[in-house]
């Protein structure tokens, strides 16, 4: 499948200064000593459009963001993610002593074939967030070509996704490519029975993938503290739980709605209660979903697991995004690892997007056991909803 832009596979890069957008908003953690990568995650999925440059013969000069800054904050300098990356390719990479700029070209044109040059955090310039074209502009005097693989951004309209993209000749990177291609086709073309499982905690994120999805899929499952907009909105008790007041409303319009679509719109039937969001805190397994006073809903329960399992069993296609509780948390672990091996035994196309459902798929020792998982939480929300990503409109069509 192609996904109608130009790519870095077929791009002529020999001796060529090539500036590739990579998502390397990792986490950082204090170490001995100073700041260090604390997931690399998001730095290995880069590595294969880098390296595939690296060996045809181009240089590269790199940029991402790190976190949100409030200008240049040396707190989140790209000074560990330079180092994290020079490990893992066992080359010595650079940090630029900024984003743009005269210095920066200077490092950028001393670049030899093979050599990488990783630029400061984009969003050290205010420019950044506001697609500001004279950014854009310094940004493409860096290079000969421009490289999107930032998958996790491109839902951005930024200068460093879509402000340069215009002033370069531009294509999609294999890591971006693939997501693209693997979200589109679960959108557009699932196997059925498509089955979507979605939970977690960022609900107002999520309501508008489940209404795309009430007339395409068979079965859409919710677990998470999702299910307490929509306990909340039939009027249920929801105690001391997690719920998203915003999200409510658009639950209550979505009820009605769901009786009519195609999908079927599966809500736990069973809980695990807490007093508090704690690993230590008082235990109760409810057999029903009427939260009581003074306690919360942190796991589906254990029927409804072995339902969601069933259902994900049977799936053609299976489209996991948000975590069934607070499986941070042992004492409410279990629904979410039971739908993550039954993802990982699915005889379908499996597919997982989210931060922390991709974390439990780790945790859980089953990353390797999926077909698909994306690395963009907020972008691959957006394109299953069906919006256009302005960091892939605005590369080259093929
Ligand atoms: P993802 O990153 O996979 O998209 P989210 O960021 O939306 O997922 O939500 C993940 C978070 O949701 C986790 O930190 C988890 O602890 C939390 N969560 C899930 N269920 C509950 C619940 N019932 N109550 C409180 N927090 C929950
Ligand atoms: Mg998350």
């Amino acid at each position: 499948m192609s996904i109608g832009k130009a790519s870095v596979r077929d791009a002529e890069v020999e001796g060529r200064r090539v500036l590739v957008r990579a998502d390397l908003n990792v986490p950082l953690e204090q170490g001995p000593g100073g700041a260090e990568v604390g997931d690399d995650t998001r730095i290995r999925a880069s590595l294969p459009t880098i390296r595939s440059l690296l060996e045809r013969g181009a240089s590269v000069v790199l940029v991402s963001h790190l976190g949100r800054p409030k200008g240049a904050d040396p707190e989140l300098s790209m000074a560990p993610v330079a180092a994290r990356l020079g490990e893992l390719l066992g080359a010595e990479v650079p940090l630029a002593p900024g984003v743009v700029g005269d210095d920066v070209e200077a490092a950028a044109e001393r670049l030899q074939p093979g050599q990488v040059l990783l630029l400061e955090n984009s969003r050290f310039e205010p420019g950044e967030t506001e697609d500001d074209p004279e950014l854009a502009a310094g940004l493409a005097r860096l290079a000969e070509l421009y490289v999107n693989d930032a998958f996790g951004a491109a839902h951005r309209a930024h200068a460093t996704t879509r402000g340069v993209a215009s002033l370069l000749p531009s294509c999609a990177g294999l890591l971006l490519e693939r997501e693209v291609e693997e979200l589109t086709r679960v959108r557009d073309h699932p196997e059925p029975p498509l089955v979507v499982v979605l939970g977690g905690a960022k609900v107002t994120d999520k309501i508008g993938v489940i209404e795309r999805f009430l007339g395409s899929a068979d079965e859409i499952v919710i677990g998470g503290a999702m299910c307490f907009s929509f306990f909340k909105a039939e009027g249920r008790d929801t105690g001391e739980s997690l719920l998203d007041e915003d999200s409510v409303e658009a639950a209550r319009e979505l009820l009605p709605r769901a009786e009519r679509a195609k999908a079927r719109l599966h809500l736990p039937e069973d809980l695990v209660l807490g007093r508090e969001f704690s690993a230590e805190t008082e235990v109760q397994e409810l057999n029903g979903v009427d939260v009581p006073e003074g306690w919360m809903g942190l796991d589906i329960g254990f029927n409804t697991a072995v339902n969601y399992a069933k259902l994900i069993g049977a799936a053609g296609t299976v489209l996991w995004n948000g975590p069934m509780g607070a499986f941070e948390l042992e004492p409410f672990a279990a629904g979410t690892r039971a739908v993550a091996e039954a993802v990982a035994a699915a005889p379908g196309h499996t597919v997982v997007g989210g931060g922390d459902s991709a974390a439990a798929m780790a945790r859980f020792g089953l990353a390797g056991r999926v077909d698909w998982l994306s690395t963009g939480g907020g972008a691959s929300l957006e394109l299953l909803e069906g919006a256009e990503l302005p960091g892939v409109e605005a590369l080259t069509d093929a």
